[in-house]
C-alpha cells in the first residue's frame, strides 16, 4: 500500500496534470446556511490505472488486493432495527478465508486521504459553521482534510453508536491522518471509526448524501434517508476541483 504522502503526491501530480475528472458520482450538502453540490474527482487507480471516485487512491478491486479493504452496504442499524441504506467499508483479503484476521491491534488501516489546507476558510466557504461530513482537524495548527470531493477509501468508513463497538481510531499523521486498529479486525467485518469528540453526528437540519441521484433527490424532495434542511435558504456553491496544499 502506497504511504499517505504517495497518496497524497500521486492524486497531486494527476490533478496538475489534468488526468483528473469529474465522475458520475454526486456529494450534495445542505445545511440552513449552505446548499451545494459537486461530482466527486475521478482519478486512474494508482495501481493499474482504471478509473476510480470513490476508493481513492485505489480502483475497488486494487483496494482489496493491496490495502485489504471493500466498499458495501453497511451492517449499521437504525434505532427500529433496520439496516441503514448507505455504504460502508469492509476488512476484505481475497487471497484469506473468511473470518480470517486482516488487522491486527495497532495496524494501519488507512491512510485518511482527501484536499489538505492549511487554513480554515475553505471549509467555512464550503460548509458554515456547519458539520464538515468528511473533515478532519489534523493536531498541527490549521491544518484540515476534507475527503468529500477527492473521497479517499478511509472516508467511507462509518461510525458507531455506542462507541463502544469501534475498532478503528483516528492517528494524527503528517501529511495525513492515519485510520489505526484498535483491535484485531476479521476478514468481513465493518470497519468502524471513532471519529472524535468534535464531529458532530447528526446534526440537525445538514443534509448530505454521495450518490448519481444525489442532486435530483434533492431537487424533488429527497431520496430515502436523505434528510432536507427545514430552512431553505441560503447560498448555492459548486466548488472547484481543488489544488492540494
Ligand atoms: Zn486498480
Amino acid at each position: 500500500m502506497a504511504s499517505g504522502q504517495e497518496q497524497l503526491d500521486y492524486v497531486a501530480e494527476v490533478i496538475a496534470s489534468g488526468r483528473a475528472e469529474p465522475s458520475a458520482y454526486q456529494f450534495s450538502y445542505a445545511s440552513p446556511t449552505h446548499s451545494w453540490s459537486a461530482p466527486l474527482v475521478a482519478i486512474p487507480c494508482i495501481e493499474c490505472g482504471k478509473r476510480t471516485a470513490r476508493t481513492l487512491p485505489y480502483c475497488p478491486r486494487c483496494l482489496g488486493m493491496v490495502a485489504h479493504c471493500r466498499l458495501g452496504r453497511t451492517e449499521l442499524r437504525d434505532a427500529r432495527g433496520e439496516r441503514y441504506a448507505f455504504l460502508g467499508l469492509f476488512a476484505h483479503d481475497p487471497s484469506q478465508p473468511a473470518g480470517a484476521r486482516v488487522f491486527a491491534p495497532e495496524q494501519l488501516v488507512l491512510p485518511y486521504l482527501g484536499e489538505v489546507r492549511d487554513s480554515v476558510d475553505w471549509l467555512t466557504e464550503r460548509y458554515g459553521q456547519h458539520t464538515v461530513p468528511y473533515g478532519f482537524k489534523h493536531g498541527a495548527a490549521q491544518r484540515y482534510t476534507d475527503s468529500a470531493l477527492i473521497r479517499g477509501a478511509g472516508a467511507s468508513i462509518n461510525t458507531a453508536t455506542p462507541a463502544l463497538r469501534n475498532n478503528l481510531v483516528f492517528r494524527d499523521a503528517e501529511p495525513l491522518a492515519a485510520i489505526v486498529a484498535t483491535e484485531p479486525i476479521y476478514n468481513g467485518d465493518e470497519l468502524l471509526l471513532d471519529y472524535g469528540p468534535y464531529y458532530k453526528v447528526d446534526e440537525p437540519h445538514v443534509a448530505f448524501e454521495t450518490s448519481t441521484r444525489a442532486a435530483n433527490a434533492v431537487r424533488s424532495g429527497g431520496a430515502p434517508g436523505f434528510r432536507r434542511p427545514t430552512n431553505r435558504g441560503g447560498t448555492a456553491w459548486v466548488p472547484p476541483l481543488p489544488p492540494l496544499r
